[in-house]
């Protein structure tokens, strides 16, 4: 198996809704994503640009960092978390939201986040997301 690992970091504010404790209150991480993709051996490129090579590794940074973009400086907040008056209060403000449909846990990102380089056509094999530099959630299907 070969395998190549990039990373990308966004800054975001969140909160866990049903949690008892100091994360029921809204702030903010410096998130790390780190991507793994990977082929068997003997499936590295055949020809071209990405012959023997998992990837282009540009191509693997570009999309790793644009998804983190998508990420960076928002506030993420579960759908049906806040009252529709609170977001449009928020939104009234020109504060980001970018609502997402899943408890915004380190766990959710990394598979969140998983699925979508997935969807873009890079064959990844783990998502990690560091949520201080002391607790990475990793997820590998
Ligand atoms: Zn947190």
């Amino acid at each position: 198996m070969y395998e190549l690992k990039t990373d990308a970091f966004f800054d975001s504010a969140h909160f866990l809704a049903d949690y008892y404790g100091k994360c029921e209150n809204l702030h903010g991480h410096r998130w790390r994503v780190e991507a793994t993709i990977g082929v068997a051996d003997g499936e590295l490129g055949a020809e071209g640009t990405e012959r023997d090579m998992v990837c282009d590794f540009g191509a693997f940074k570009k999309a790793v960092r644009e998804l983190a973009e998508e990420f960076d400086h928002v506030f993420l907040v579960e759908e049906g978390t806040l009252h529709d008056a609170t977001i449009a209060a928020l939104e009234g403000e020109g504060f980001r939201l970018k609502m997402l449909p899943f408890r915004t846990t380190a766990e959710n990102l990394a598979r969140h986040l998983f699925e979508r380089l997935s969807e873009a056509g890079l064959p990844v094999v783990q998502v990690e997301v560091d949520e201080t530099p002391n607790n990475r959630a990793v997820y590998r299907p």
